[in-house]
């Protein structure tokens, strides 16, 4: 759990603010009247105890909550909001962030 950079090799620099924040939550399966059926992180869907379609921002519906801890991530820099929507499950740690660095893998060139 933590923070990591997009570029491994800036984990070695120590000035380089990381750009990924990585954590683990329970997974809710939860329904919204609108969208349907979605997935998310514990912390993000059910802030609050007021859970909400990351989607559309209305109320949805709690159907099951994970009993294990799966990995998500966002792209955050310590001290402020995150810059993107929250991603996962995934099944470790290494995986999010391997899809974290993955999604920024592009040459824009
Ligand atoms: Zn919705």
């Amino acid at each position: 759990m933590g923070w990591h950079h997009l570029n491994p090799e800036d984990e070695y620099r120590e000035r380089a603010m990381p750009e990924i924040e990585v954590w683990a939550d329970l997974t809710i399966t939860a329904s919204c009247r609108k969208c349907g059926l979605f997935q998310g992180a514990e912390g993000v869907v059910n802030a609050d105890d007021d859970p909400r379609c990351p989607d559309c921002g209305k109320k949805a519906k709690i159907k099951e909550i994970s009993c294990d801890y799966q990995w998500y991530y966002w792209y955050c820099v310590p001290g402020c909001l995150p810059s993107s929507e929250c991603f996962g499950p995934y099944q470790s740690e290494q995986a999010a962030i391997d899809a974290a660095r993955g999604f920024n893998d592009i040459d824009y060139e």
